[in-house]
Order: structure tokens, then C-alpha cells, then sequence
């Protein structure tokens, strides 16, 4: 067992932890000690996962060497939180270790509940049950759609909030629906999206667009539908209804594929630890992102509490904001509650074609070009496909925030 101090540890080196250790190193003083605690040797550009499953991308590019992301200077602690013990400023580590900070950055993302679904844990990776949200599994997706023939059907299933990107289990919905067609086979198949939520998507402006697209595709778009249990041998999916009227009813579909993306929640040992909220997630300022109780820490990304899309493109804009706050706190300066709720899905309509979807707070659609953000447009596939995965590595997780901003006065929602 050994005990280390740094001025500041950051747990979990993924999208946020890189992002913020990078921008720290290059706007604090030289001399701040920083830790990242990470316990796996890769880091991956999870939103292209999407673009594996639908053929588009190899899953290998996504993929880089933990320890080639880290920045120079910033010691690497290759080991997993085990306790959060704020009260001591310290974190106690699987490997007994203790490190203690002055300032803690808690972003050790979300866990996937694969077992909260009967039956899924097994199904994974074979008889068409495939998903994109986990590495292992994000290829089968495509071998999965390539499978289809004349009178296949594929199911698309959606959990109730919060998960990882909102629009994912939709996007790879659409991807499959235009191979079909592009193939000649999407009217004799049947594409059907089941979703645990009450509408397509949270934001107003964007559902209206996506159900013109579901329409578009001929797709089923089930609402509080709640995939409960998957049975792989006989290739049946189980939804249990969370609408008022029909509340506990279920209903049992057949499937030659069935795309699942899983029931999503806090890590365990955030859960337990006194930094978590009712919910289970780091309990934060939606603005500063600073923790409610305990001034030295901080949270950002997917293990964060703020109300936003869980997003990459959230994490862009939340990390500039808490590097500014650490940076204020040590200087006694009151924090900037800059953050606004910014989120960022890229919705992949059809190869080739992708909605926008930028928003804030309340579901405000905010957008970054000066074009209307409801439509399907070749540029944002290329922002998708070249663009976006070329800021995450070369500026965002090297700290550099040469971000445009988005318009917080775009007045042309006509759901309002
Ligand atoms: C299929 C899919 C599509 C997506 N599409 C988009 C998109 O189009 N646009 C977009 O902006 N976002 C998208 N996202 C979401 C985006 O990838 C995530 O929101 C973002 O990566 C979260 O970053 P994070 O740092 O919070 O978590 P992660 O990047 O998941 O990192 C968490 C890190 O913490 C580490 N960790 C876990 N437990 C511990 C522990 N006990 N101790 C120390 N470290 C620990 C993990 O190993 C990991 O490295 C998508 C995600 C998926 C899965």
C-alpha cells in the first residue's frame, strides 16, 4: 500500500479525463502536479461506433493507446477508484493504494447494464443480437444488417433516459433501413424502433424532423416500449409498456436482428460514495459543474449529474468551464457558470446524410453553421465522418479550445 498527493487527480481518463488534463497542462502553471487514475489500456472515440455498426468505419481507428493520449507531464496511475473518500480529499484505489488531492476531477463515465435485460448478457454477439454501444460488439451490427433478406424484420430498442447519446439507437435504425433500400429490400422487410421513452427524441424541433424520416423509411416507431428480456434460440425480444393506460402490459416480437441498446447507470462505486445524488450520479452545479457539498471537486461527462445529453459534444464544452473554475477556486475567484447544457448529436439519417441536432438547456436548439439544423445535409455526414473524429484527437484532447460557438439566439424553432 502507498500514499501519493497530487495537486489534482482526475479519475477516469476517457473523453473527459484526457480532455481536461490536456487543457489544464496548457493554462496552468507549469509546476500544477496532475494524476489521471485509469484502470484499461485503450481510449476509444466511442461516437464513431455508430458509423462501425453501419459499415462505414473501421472499428480500428477508433481505437488509441491510453498512455499515448496522455499529456506530457501529467503522471499516469494505472489502477481503478475503488472508494471516493471526500471528506479526506483522497480516493482509495483497487490496489489498496491511497492517492489524496487538493483537487479532485470525478469522470469515470457510465456503466452498461447489459444484466437489467433477461436472457441479453448470453444473446450478445450471435443470432442477430448485436449493439453498438459496447466495442465488442459494434461490428457484428454490420455483419448483422448485411444478413438481412426479403422478409427479415430488425428491431431497434431504446432504454428509458439517462444513456450515453440520445440519438444512437435511432441513428443505426436509419443506416439499416437505407442499406435496405439502397438494396431494393426495405419494402418487403420490417424495421420497427421501440423505444422506453414517451417520444423519439427529447428535443421538440429534432422530433418532428426524425418522425418525417421514420415515416420516410416506412419504420414503426413504438413508444414505452421497454425491452425486458431477449430470448436468442428462439430469436423473440419482450417489452413491458411504461405508459399510463397499458403500464406493465408486455408484448413479445420476433426478430432476425435486433439492435439493443442497454439500460445505462452510474458506476457502482459512485453510486455508493458520498459524492452521488438520489440517482445515483455525481451531484454538480449544472453551470459551474462543481460538486454541491465539497468545493475541491469537480465532475463532467457521463458520470456527471447536469441534465444535459449525454455527449462527447457536451463534454467540449463543459471541460473549458471546470479547468477555468479549478483554476478560479485556487486563485479565491468567484466560479463562472459558463456550461449552458450544450449537447451535439449527429443524427445519422441515411448513408451520407445527417441532422445536426444542437441544443442546450431546456431544449433550446442551438446551432454552430449558419444553415437550418432540420434538415439532412451531406456537410454534416462529412462533419460526422472527417471532421468531428479530427477535433476529438488533435484538439480536444490536446487541450486546445479553438471551438466555434454555437447561437444561442437561433429563433427559427417552429415547435415553440
Ligand atoms: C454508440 C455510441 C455513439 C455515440 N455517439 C456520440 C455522438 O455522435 N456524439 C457525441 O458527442 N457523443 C456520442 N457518444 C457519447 C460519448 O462517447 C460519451 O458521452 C463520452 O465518451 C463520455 O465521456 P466520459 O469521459 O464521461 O466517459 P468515457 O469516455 O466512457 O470514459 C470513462 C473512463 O473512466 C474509466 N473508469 C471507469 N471506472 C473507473 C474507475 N473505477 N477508476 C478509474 N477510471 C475508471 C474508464 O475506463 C474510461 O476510460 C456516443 C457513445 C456511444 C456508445
Amino acid at each position: 500500500m502507498a500514499n501519493t498527493k497530487h495537486s489534482v487527480v482526475i479519475v477516469g481518463g476517457g473523453t473527459a479525463g484526457i480532455t481536461v488534463a490536456a487543457s489544464l497542462r496548457r493554462r496552468a502553471p507549469r509546476n500544477l502536479d496532475i494524476a489521471i487514475v485509469e484502470p484499461a489500456s485503450s481510449h476509444y472515440y466511442q461516437p464513431a461506433w455508430t458509423l462501425v455498426g453501419g459499415g462505414v468505419y473501421p472499428l480500428e481507428k477508433t481505437r488509441r493507446a491510453e498512455a499515448s493520449l496522455v499529456p506530457s507531464g501529467v503522471t499516469l496511475i494505472v489502477d481503478a477508484a475503488k472508494e471516493f473518500r471526500p471528506d479526506d480529499n483522497a480516493v482509495l484505489l483497487e490496489s489498496g493504494d491511497v492517492v489524496t488531492y487538493d483537487y479532485l476531477v470525478a469522470c469515470p463515465g457510465l456503466i452498461l447494464d447489459w444484466d437489467r435485460i433477461d436472457g441479453l448478457p448470453a444473446a450478445l454477439g450471435k443470432n442477430g443480437v448485436c449493439s453498438n454501444y459496447s466495442a465488442d460488439y459494434a461490428e457484428y451490427t454490420w455483419s448483422c444488417i448485411q444478413t438481412l433478406k426479403s422478409g427479415s424484420k430488425a428491431l431497434f430498442t431504446q432504454p428509458l433516459m439517462p444513456f450515453k447519446c440520445p440519438g444512437a439507437p435511432q441513428k443505426i435504425a436509419y443506416l439499416t433501413a437505407d442499406y435496405l433500400r439502397r438494396k431494393g429490400l426495405l419494402k418487403s422487410c420490417d424495421v420497427q424502433f421501440f423505444t422506453a421513452t414517451p417520444g423519439i427524441f427529447g428535443v421538440p424541433y429534432f422530433a418532428k424532423a426524425l418522425t418525417r424520416v421514420a415515416k420516410r423509411y416506412g419504420m414503426g416507431v413504438n413508444v414505452s416500449h421497454n425491452l425486458v428480456a431477449v430470448d436468442a434460440g428462439s430469436r423473440k425480444a419482450t417489452f413491458e409498456i411504461v405508459s399510463e393506460e397499458r403500464k406493465g402490459e408486455r408484448v413479445t416480437q420476433d426478430f432476425d436482428m435486433l439492435h439493443v441498446t442497454p439500460p445505462q447507470s452510474a458506476p457502482d462505486f459512485v453510486k455508493s460514495s458520498p459524492l452521488a445524488n438520489e440517482a445515483g450520479w455525481i451531484d454538480v452545479d449544472q453551470n459551474t459543474m462543481r460538486h454541491t457539498k465539497y468545493a475541491n471537486v469537480f465532475a463532467l461527462g457521463d458520470a456527471a449529474s447536469s441534465p444535459n445529453s449525454k455527449t462527447a459534444a457536451a463534454i467540449r464544452k463543459q471541460a473549458p468551464v471546470v479547468v477555468r473554475n479549478i483554476l478560479r477556486s485556487m486563485d479565491g475567484q468567484a466560479l463562472d457558470p459558463g456550461y449552458d447544457g450544450y449537447a451535439s448529436c449527429p443524427l445519422t439519417t441515411a448513408r451520407g446524410k445527417v441532422i445536426m441536432a444542437e441544443f442546450v438547456y431546456g431544449g433550446k436548439v442551438t446551432p454552430t453553421l449558419p444553415l437550418n439544423p432540420g434538415k439532412e445535409r451531406w456537410v454534416n455526414w462529412w462533419i460526422k465522418v472527417t471532421g468531428l473524429p479530427l477535433m476529438y484527437w488533435h484538439y480536444m484532447l490536446k487541450g486546445r479550445e479553438w471551438f466555434p460557438g454555437h447561437n444561442t439566439k437561433w429563433s427559427g424553432d417552429d415547435t415553440k
